[in-house]
């Protein structure tokens, strides 16, 4: 995460909270390269900027950002290549997201059912010849969980096994003994996922990415802090 993946005049770059705490930890980095020196930048990384405002469903425009608060309307799938797939309704409208393998966060995609209230926060996905138009997921926030209800057919008590259907509403029968039972056995699920903010493993952030460490947390508007120099050549 510290260094540049291609060829760059920067040698890695440190985020922090202020300017002192990323001279701090400059002097911590071990370089086995001659450094000319460091220059300290006030920006909006770790904030989540991109994702502050609200996508308007009904005007999804490619390369644009945000969020969107609907319900899960179809089971995610996972494609070739361990991508998860899974569409949400949004006032009224259908709304498809993709949430990729790099991000780590594909299983708890995954443990999404109808009818789960989520946030979501990404970009749009341009549609290509192959694809629809997608929202690339780069957070998860679950608000509320629906129950995962299954009703399967009642089990005999004296033999323990499954009761079969005598058809439409005449109740179950068991083959062994002849026992009967006219109610359907109702049993919920426990979810395998929580109410809370999933977010991307740490190697699948971007720069603007909130970390879990900032979730909430705002920096007081202050001056630049002048008193740590802010461009020092070694
Ligand atoms: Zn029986």
């Amino acid at each position: 995460m510290i260094t540049p993946h291609v060829p760059d005049p920067v040698f890695y770059g440190i985020r922090g909270e202020n300017a002192e705490s990323v001279v701090t930890a400059s002097k911590i980095v071990k370089a086995n390269e001659k450094l000319d020196g460091y220059m300290i930048f006030k920006s909006n990384q770790g904030t989540s900027d991109h994702l502050k405002n609200e996508l308007d469903v009904n005007d999804l425009r490619p390369y644009t950002s945000g969020f969107l608060t609907g319900q899960v309307c179809n089971k995610p799938i996972m494609m070739q290549g361990g991508h998860v797939f899974f569409s949400m309704m949004v006032n009224g409208k259908k709304v498809k997201c993709g949430v990729y393998k790099p991000t780590k966060i594909t299983k708890i995609a995954q443990n999404l059912i109808l009818n789960d209230k989520i946030r979501i926060g990404g970009g749009i996905r341009k549609a290509s010849k192959n694809h629809e138009r997608i929202v690339n997921v780069e957070f998860l926030d679950v608000i509320e969980l629906a129950k995962d209800i299954q009703v399967s057919n009642p089990t005999c008590k004296d033999c323990n096994k499954k009761m079969k259907s005598k058809g439409t509403k005449q109740g179950f029968e068991c083959t062994k003994c002849g026992n009967n039972s006219f109610s359907k056995p109702i049993s919920e699920i426990p979810r395998k996922i929580e109410c809370k903010l999933y977010l991307p493993v740490m190697s699948a952030h971007r720069h603007l990415t909130r970390p879990y460490q900032r979730v909430k947390k705002r920096n007081k508007q202050i001056r630049f802090d002048t008193s740590t120099p802010w461009f020092c050549v070694y």
